[in-house]
């Protein structure tokens, strides 16, 4: 039974961008290793992982900013 990859968020520490990875299956094509690439596309600096347990807390972390 293949398992659900779990989604994550990628946070840089340098200008605090962050962009949330949803992996649909565990097959990944060249175009999701690229979302995965934990790079900032900013600063080129290198991102943190941070798990996402909940869509919620994606969503909040998405709207988040405009609070
Ligand atoms: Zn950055």
């Amino acid at each position: 039974m293949p398992v659900q990859p779990k989604p994550y968020k990628l946070v840089c520490p340098k200008c605090g961008y962050s962009k949330v990875v949803s992996l649909k299956s565990d097959f990944l094509s060249l175009k999701d290793l690229i979302s995965m690439s934990p790079v900032c596309s900013k600063c080129k600096e290198q991102m943190d992982r941070e798990s996402v347990d909940k869509l919620e807390s994606v969503i909040d972390s998405l709207f988040g900013m405009f609070k």
